[in-house]
């Protein structure tokens, strides 16, 4: 038989050798034996249906470049993959066999082997040969270019998280904070801070290789690799990472195999100082379903939680968010989202987006009517009192006063009537406590705004411009 093949194969990863990582040439191209040569077919074997699958998903460009440079442009490709039958008792049978599989014909693949992270390109390509490559060469990192530290606001609220984030950005692996957690309820940006530390380290470590992955993904990955018998491809795939971001390990929670597979993973890991960055809604000692040995390593690194961001760091945001789509908006109406989305990023994010929408749609600029109306809407029942802080604000601006001087302690006449109106409609409008009222509006207890919601009471009966000025207060408030 003609050493042909062997030849032709040696050049070619000198090719591709050229093209790609140390690590990924290591992995996924050292482990692959030439086959034969026939009327300008090549076939190669691979270890198994995952790394056939890898190789479609992630090289096929590079494959079929060098393929045809080095046997012209009929050149074809064909896969030869060993088959392990893996015993139900778990013993390994050694008798490979291998099947043919044309490149990329997948539909002769009935379950690809693991949903690899492929991001944008889940068509199926029916020719390597003739699909113009789209893939990049490296492993596919998933991340979103837009999530990036630049575009990320810093308030109180997530500083630390923030921070410790840059801190990894900067040392992947080489900070004490391995793995990082990072948590808080949804909305407030902790994929967004992934991406980020993902990126930077991307940026000034291209040969690294980064994977952002959700955690459902991840177990979806396991799941079809257990039905593949690919579970080792998979955690060899894993285990060569050098910068794995987790998003969501909540979900995990309940999921004892997944658990298992991923408790392995992250030893390894982290025994070979890669870094690993998680996220999750609530705070490992809160993580219900988790088991006890995972838990205890999440801890190893630092937990950093993330708040809800201040009235300040919500218009920031809102800002931000303008500048980056070229839009400008009255002052009155981004106070006026600000206000009124308190709790969750992403909503303020969508109102913004549904109001511009809007007022291009129907043609209208975007006026503090309009977006009462959508807000009104957009919020559906959650947040559609309106909240303290608006209410202050409000009333502040209709007696022409400082907000810091409401907020504070200060028992000027004047002052203290608008606080206790503030404290009137914030009782009348909001689900929040007393106390809570008195804690927004200068510390007061909730003895203090009850009894300011009495005076007001009274007040109306008895003054007709006190009356007038709760009148065109209401009004103001209203949403519609
Ligand atoms: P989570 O993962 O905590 O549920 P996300 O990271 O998905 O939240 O954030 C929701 C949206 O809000 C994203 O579009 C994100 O870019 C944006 N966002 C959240 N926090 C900030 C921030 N501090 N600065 C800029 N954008 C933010
Ligand atoms: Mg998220």
């Amino acid at each position: 038989m003609s050493q042909e093949h062997l030849t032709i194969w040696k050049s070619c990863l000198q090719i591709i050798e050229d093209n790609i990582s140390p690590q990924a040439f290591k992995t996924w191209f050292a482990p692959i034996k030439p086959l034969k040569l026939e009327s300008q077919v090549l076939t190669i074997q691979v270890p198994s249906q995952f790394f056939y699958e890898w190789l479609e998903e992630h090289y096929i460009a590079l494959l079929r470049k060098t393929i045809r440079k080095e046997l012209g442009p009929d050149a074809r490709l064909e896969y030869s993959i060993i088959m392990e039958n893996v015993g139900v008792s778990g013993n390994q049978t050694s008798s490979p066999y291998t099947i043919k599989i044309p490149a990329s014909n997948r539909q002769s693949v009935k379950n690809p082997a693991v949903n690899m992270p492929v991001g944008m390109h889940e068509t199926p390509i029916k020719n390597p040969f003739v699909i113009p490559g789209l893939r990049k060469l490296n492993i596919d990192s998933n991340l979103n270019p837009n999530y990036s530290f630049d575009q990320f606001i810093e308030g109180e609220c997530n500083r630390l998280a923030r921070s410790a984030g840059y801190a990894v950005a900067n040392k992947p692996g080489g900070t004490a904070f391995n793995p990082l957690l990072i948590y808080g309820s949804t909305g407030l940006g902790k994929t967004h801070l992934a991406h980020a530390i993902g990126l930077e380290i991307k940026e000034q470590n291209p040969e690294l290789t980064v994977l952002y992955v959700s955690s459902e993904k991840f177990t979806h990955q396991f799941i079809d690799a257990v039905r593949n018998n690919s579970v080792n491809d998979f955690s060899h795939f894993y285990q060569m990472i050098d910068v794995l971001l987790i998003d969501d390990v909540q979900f995990f929670s309940g999921k004892e195999k997944t658990q298992d597979v991923f408790f392995h993973i992250f030893n390894h890991l982290h025994q070979t100082g890669k870094q690993i960055v998680l996220t999750s809604d609530k705070p490992p000692v809160e993580m219900q379903g988790l088991e006890q040995r995972l838990l205890s390593r999440f801890k190893w690194g630092l937990s950093a939680d993330m708040q809800v961001p201040s009235l300040e760091t919500r218009m920031a945001i809102l800002e931000k968010m303008m500048y980056a789509d070229g839009i400008e908006l009255p002052r009155e109406v981004v106070e006026y989202l600000a206000y009124s989305i308190t709790s969750n990023v992403r909503e303020l994010e969508g109102a913004l987006i549904s109001l511009i929408a809007q007022s291009s749609l129907n043609k209208k600029s975007i006026t503090l009517e309009l977006a009462k109306q959508m807000i009104d809407k957009f919020v559906k029942n959650t947040a559609r009192e309106v909240s303290i802080d608006y209410i202050q604000k409000i009333v502040c601006d209709y007696f022409d006063l400082p907000l810091e001087l409401l907020k504070s302690k200060t028992r000027k006449r004047e002052i203290v009537q608008a606080r206790q109106i503030a404290m009137y409609f914030s009782k009348k409008m909001t689900k929040s406590s007393l106390a809570n009222i008195g804690l927004h509006c200068g510390g007061k207890d909730h003895a203090t705004v009850l009894h300011a919601c009495r005076t007001v009471n009274n007040l109306q009966e008895t003054d007709k411009h006190f009356r007038k000025y709760l009148d065109d207060l209401e009004k103001k408030l209203a949403i519609h």
